[in-house]
């Protein structure tokens, strides 16, 4: 297959593609990704595909049949040559998409690619028809002015950006070079990005003994607005940050944090992959229960290494873990369904809040148990082996392998490695719903830290059991707690509070709650364009409870040796 990329009228965002092939079959069947690896939810791509059209080697118009929103059937005989020719809106500027305007070409081919089924596995090149002083960004190699791949993976997996303003740099980290490139409005830090980088990036592969992939490249796009949103892929990554002048003061640990955690997907999600997904079905959903791997070890394990590597001191690091306690504390779906359960339906809903209660998060949840599996295996093994060991055999037995992991596999490495049972792990932590609370508390205390449950400071979280958000200066309810004072009192999701015993609230709903403290409260709401007065009831409890992990201030010469082992 060839590819060419055409860009006439950027303002107008069409970026216009031709694909050049030989049908394979009588009435071969072109495709395109319903999803993209990284985002476990329907992607519908297609819908920004415009002028679908097919010609044969003489040029002329031929018919096709659309079988699906993101497949066509062609009307040519086998070993007929086929161009297909359409133009992809791309409007939208994420880790994950495809965009075009005057100042750039930035592409997902897995958005808008097209491939002939069956020639998946077929060499491929791209020729990009784009200003001659823009420059090139991206793992795909470079060979006589084309840009190739060894097949529709690779070029799914390898995004690029085009553009005259791409700045770069790089660092070396054992035998591999790695690409830093940045666009936007942004002024690199190199010296202390280059720095930071090699620092994690030198103790991730010191962990796994070696780097998957020959070359990598960190795309940053850097944005005016706020954006944190970062992709993995097998040769580099894409992150979005903003706004820009945050990006070296109060997004720096954000920059990092992300970088780390998709550096660390190299191996954990495009190495090693849940059998269910190797190799990727790109025409519909791939399901699995392994989000805890996936998504939950890379992100305890980011941040992780950013510790273990120097680049955050214990107290930074403690911000992050202490925001993923405070995350699971707060949502009352892990009463109901499990963090597998959960990654099953990450097709459903599995990046938006969802209804209220009804699930996890894989980030969250996978990521504190992926804390308490490394410490169980400290515990067992004298501290001898943490999870890294677990991560690096499944490195060589099974992704070097060419095999992917099943649930099982992963319980069976945990177990040879920690020499001791997962049984209860699995049971009731990944598949089960029974409360992380005390297995999170012994966690802690092996490695010398303890968690601190305070009363929220707010006072609507604290004593209401109620989570606002301000929206154009409205005060409207998103989250209740089940059972507390608000839920009780008849609150519902999206109610937009006015007033409080009679005055107004303007942004300072806390403010008069407290004001109000010993008194009975009458809500004002407006509910479905009608006025309502609500009264909510005492109860003596506090929800929300604030979470605080520290280090406890005498710890024992056992608590000392497990921190070690967990933080080197
Ligand atoms: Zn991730």
């Amino acid at each position: 297959m060839k590819y060419q990329f055409h860009i006439q009228n950027p303002n107008q965002q069409y970026v216009q593609i031709t694909v050049e092939t030989v049908a394979i079959e009588p009435n071969p069947i072109i495709q395109l990704p319903a999803w993209r690896p990284g985002r476990y939810e329907l992607g519908n791509f297609a819908k920004n595909v415009k002028g679908f059209k097919v010609f044969n080697g003489q040029g002329k118009r031929v018919g096709f049949e659309k079988l699906t929103k993101d497949s066509w059937k062609l009307d040519v005989g086998q070993g007929e040559k086929i161009k297909i020719e359409y133009a992809y809106y791309a409007n939208l500027l994420n880790a994950g998409s495809t965009f075009l305007d005057a100042s750039q070409l930035y592409v997902n081919p897995v958005n808008c690619c097209v491939y002939q089924k069956g020639e998946e596995h077929e060499p491929l090149t791209v020729q990009l028809h784009i200003p001659e002083h823009w420059k090139y960004a991206g793992s795909m190699k470079q060979v006589d002015g084309l840009l190739i791949a060894s097949n529709f993976d690779e070029l799914a997996d390898s995004p690029f950006i085009c553009s005259p303003t791409l700045q770069h740099n790089s660092y070396t980290s054992g035998e591999t070079t790695f690409h830093m490139w940045f666009q936007g409005i942004t002024k690199p830090d190199w010296d202390r990005l280059i720095e930071d980088f090699k620092k994690f990036t030198d103790k991730q592969i010191e962990k796994f003994s070696e780097f998957p992939v020959d070359e990598y490249h960190f795309l940053f796009h850097i944005l005016p607005h706020k954006a944190y949103h970062g992709v993995e892929h097998c040769k580099s990554t894409v992150i979005c940050l903003g706004p820009s002048y945050e990006v070296y003061q109060s997004l720096y640990k954000e920059l990092l944090g992300v970088s780390s955690h998709e550096l660390y997907h190299t191996w954990n999600v495009k190495a090693i992959r849940p059998i269910e997904m190797y190799p990727y079905d790109f025409t519909k959903e791939n399901y699995s229960r392994m989000g805890y791997l996936c998504e939950g070890v890379t992100t305890y394990m980011g941040d992780l290494f950013l510790l273990k590597s120097g680049v955050f001191n214990l107290q930074q690091y403690l911000v992050e873990l202490t925001a993923r306690f405070q995350m699971h504390f707060d949502n009352h779906g892990r009463f109901n369904y499990s963090v597998a359960d959960s990654s099953f339906d990450t097709w459903l809903d599995g990046y938006e809040p969802g209804a209220p209660n009804r699930k996890v998060s894989i980030y969250t949840e996978g990521s504190l148990l992926a804390f308490v599996a490394d410490v169980m295996i400290l515990k067992n093994t004298n501290n001898k082996y943490g999870l890294d060991e677990v991560m690096r055999r499944l490195y060589f037995n099974y992704a070097l392998q060419g095999k992917g992991v099943s649930e099982a596999d992963y319980k069976r490495e945990l177990e040879a490695v920690g020499n001791c049972s997962f049984d209860e792990y699995f049971a009731e932590y990944v598949y089960g719903n029974r409360s992380y609370e005390s297995i999170l508390v012994d966690t802690l205390e092996y490695i010398g830290l303890e968690l601190i449950q305070t009363p929220s400071r707010i006072y609507s979280h604290g004593r209401l059991g109620l989570k606002c958000i301000v929206d154009h200066d409205k005060i409207v309810v998103k989250t209740l707690y089940p059972g507390g004072p608000a839920d009780l009192g008849g609150l519902m999701i999206e109610d937009q509070i006015l007033a409080i015993n009679g005055v107004v609230i303007q942004n300072n709903l806390d403010q008069w709650l407290s004001y109000f403290d010993d008194e009975e409260k009458k809500l004002t709401i407006i509910r479905g364009g009608k006025l309502i007065e609500l009264v909510i009831p005492e109860v003596n409890r506090n929800f929300y409870m604030e979470q605080t992990i520290v280090p406890v201030e005498n710890p024992n010469g056992h608590q000392k040796k497990g921190f070690n082992a967990w933080s080197n």
